[in-house]
Parts: structure tokens; C-alpha cells; sequence
């Protein structure tokens, strides 16, 4: 079994030794767990694939100290600076051109002229960062295709044997991966939405795009590779635009669940402790944001048919909640659920 060590100064130092001796760590982040190794060196990336089962060609974000130890790595333009400015450290990757004599591993970036960089804002990364001194290339510490795990408990569940030790610092706090924005051509493009939005991002840089229907595209036109994959999804199936619950199915409610009727007959608020988790019982998306992949791997039991997901509003953060439930209902067509 993985060990769970709780963050302390002992265990900071340890998890920053194992880094540098070149081995992988479970690391928490502000966004959600990840699965950090020394970015410059290849075998101990190459354990990063290997132990999450990631396809080679799905690049990895490196998470560095602060935007001077990111623009060693990347060519940092007026935007990029400017962004970086305004939400670093925080929960905003930029995909920027990299620099040749960098020394990232080529396997981070899957061959690619960019790098993803992220200045992570959770003090206990930062404290690992600092003592291991070198970038982290970091992914979520997951299985590839599952949803992210946001509790040092979802990450063993989900990674058992192949991550051996995790750093421990309870749940993530946004809950949901970074922003990912595209800051290599001319137009900034959001690849992946997070808990900074267009709307945060448009008095800094002008307009911005959102591609998020990449998975939908031609292969030629997708510009980052990890839109290609099926994402997000449990093991049974998710239903989104619930109204109501269908016989042995789960319900994973936002807001009010006074007009929620049961199928079957009977009302939702009976509905067993296992089968049933509320988001944001007053509505919040923020505590929703941070609930949403621990309250679907709660629910992802065998023995409930599916998971009714309740309409979640399309603002704010509340735009890459619904882009990680739409991806995580797409593996299934509705005749799965009958
Ligand atoms: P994860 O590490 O699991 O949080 O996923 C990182 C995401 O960033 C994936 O969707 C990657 O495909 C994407 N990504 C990383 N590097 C690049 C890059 N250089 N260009 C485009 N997308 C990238
Ligand atoms: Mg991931």
C-alpha cells in the first residue's frame, strides 16, 4: 500500500529528497493532487507515464517557484507577463514557447515547441519546490481518464501501489485542474477552463477564445493533445440535466433539491447517505468546484446504475465544472444508462 504521510517539515524534506533522487511523489496543489517528478530528468518522468498509464503524446504541466524561474524555461512575452503578474501563484497554466537550452525533459513535452508552466500558490508545494530546487513536472495524480483525485484517500484508490508515497494536506481547495491558456500564437486561447476565467483574463489580454470542443474536432486542428482523451469519467455512467432519479441511480444535486422527485415514488432527501451527495446545498460554485471529482468518485459504486448530475450554472467557475461533466457522460450513450 501507498504510504499517506501527513505534510510536515520532516516529511517536506523527504518527499523533496525522493525528487531529487530522481523518484515520483504525490504532491497537493491548490487545484488538485498531483504526481510531481524532477522535470530535467527523463527516467524520472518517464515513472510518471508509467505509473498513471498516460499516453506519451499527452504532455505534462512543469510547476516552477515563481515567473522568473518560469521565463528560464519559456519565451515570456508582454501578455504572458502580464498575466503571470496578475495569478501567479495560482490556479493559470500558460502554454508558451519553450526555450532550447532548458533542460526539460523531451518527454514533458511530447515533442512539442511548447511547455506548459504553472506557479503553484498551496504552501506545501511551494515548501517541496523550494527544498528540491529543480521544476516539478506534475500531472494530476490520477489514472489516466479517470477524474482528478482531490483527497490524499482518492489518490491511493485510484494509483494503489505505483505512487508509494503522498504527501498528505486534506482536500484540494479550488478542486478542479488549473486553467490552461494558450499563449503561443497570436490569439490567447483557453484549452482547458478553470477557476480563472475568460472574464478574469479579458482586462489583461483583450479577447480569448475558448476551444473546448477540440474533442470533437479533426485530429490536425487539436492544439492540446490531452483533448483528445476521454476524461474525467467514473466507472459507471453520468446523467447529466437530471430532474429527477431513476431507479437505483445516485444523484449528485446542486442547490435545492425541494422539486427533485424519485421515479420510483418517494423523495430524494430519504435517499441513502451513499447514494447522496449536494454539491452546494446553498448554491455556492466555488464549494461545489472543490466538491465536484470527490463527491463523483464517492458515488462511483458499483451497485448504483448511474450518477443523475442536477443542471449546474454555466458562470464563472461553473463553465469547467460543466466542460469535466460533460466529458465524464460523453463515454457512455444514453442507451447505457437504461
Ligand atoms: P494534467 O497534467 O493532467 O493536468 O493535464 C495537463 C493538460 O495540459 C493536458 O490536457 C495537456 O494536453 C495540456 N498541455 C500540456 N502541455 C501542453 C502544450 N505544450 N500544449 C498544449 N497543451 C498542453
Ligand atoms: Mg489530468
Amino acid at each position: 500500500m501507498p504510504r499517506i504521510v501527513v505534510a510536515n517539515d520532516q516529511s517536506i524534506s523527504e518527499a523533496a529528497a525522493l525528487l531529487q533522487a530522481g523518484e515520483i511523489v504525490v504532491l497537493p496543489t491548490e487545484t488538485v493532487y498531483g504526481l510531481g517528478a524532477n522535470a530535467l530528468d527523463s527516467d524520472a518522468v518517464s515513472k510518471i507515464f508509467k505509473a498513471k498509464k498516460r499516453p506519451s503524446f499527452n504532455p505534462l504541466i512543469v510547476h516552477v517557484i515563481d515567473k522568473q524561474a518560469a521565463s528560464k524555461l519559456v519565451e515570456m512575452d508582454e501578455r504572458a507577463q502580464k498575466v503571470a503578474d496578475a495569478f501567479w501563484p495560482g490556479p493559470l497554466t500558460l502554454i508558451l514557447p519553450r526555450k532550447e537550452n532548458s533542460g526539460i525533459s523531451d518527454l514533458v513535452t511530447a515533442g512539442l515547441e511548447t511547455l506548459a508552466v504553472r506557479v503553484p500558490s498551496h504552501k506545501i508545494m511551494r515548501k517541496v519546490m523550494k527544498e528540491a530546487g529543480v521544476p516539478i513536472a506534475a500531472p494530476s495524480a490520477n489514472s489516466s481518464g479517470e477524474p482528478s483525485a482531490t483527497t490524499p484517500q482518492h489518490v491511493a484508490q485510484s494509483l494503489g501501489d505505483a505512487a508509494p508515497f503522498i504527501l498528505a494536506a486534506g482536500a484540494c481547495d479550488v478542486g478542479l485542474e488549473s486553467t490552461v491558456l494558450d499563449l503561443s500564437g497570436e490569439v490567447p486561447i483557453i484549452l482547458r477552463p478553470g477557476a480563472v476565467t475568460s472574464e478574469d483574463l479579458e482586462p489583461y489580454l483583450g479577447q480569448v477564445e475558448i476551444d473546448m470542443g477540440a474533442h470533437e474536432k479533426p485530429q490536425s486542428e487539436i492544439k492540446s493533445p490531452g483533448q483528445l482523451l476521454k476524461h474525467y469519467a467514473p466507472k459507471i455512467p453520468v446523467r447529466l440535466h437530471a430532474v429527477d432519479v431513476q431507479q437505483d441511480e445516485a444523484l449528485l444535486a446542486f442547490g435545492s433539491i425541494k422539486f427533485m422527485g424519485m421515479k420510483a415514488g418517494g423523495h430524494v432527501k430519504d435517499m441513502p447517505d451513499t447514494a447522496f451527495r449536494n454539491l452546494s446545498e446553498s448554491g455556492d460554485l466555488n464549494e461545489a468546484a472543490k466538491n465536484l471529482f470527490m463527491m463523483l468518485r464517492d458515488l462511483d459504486k458499483p451497485e448504483h446504475k448511474a450518477i443523475a448530475v442536477m443542471d449546474i450554472p454555466n458562470q464563472g467557475i461553473g463553465v469547467a465544472m460543466n466542460e469535466r461533466l460533460q466529458r465524464a457522460a460523453k463515454k457512455y450513450s444514453p442507451k447505457d444508462i437504461k
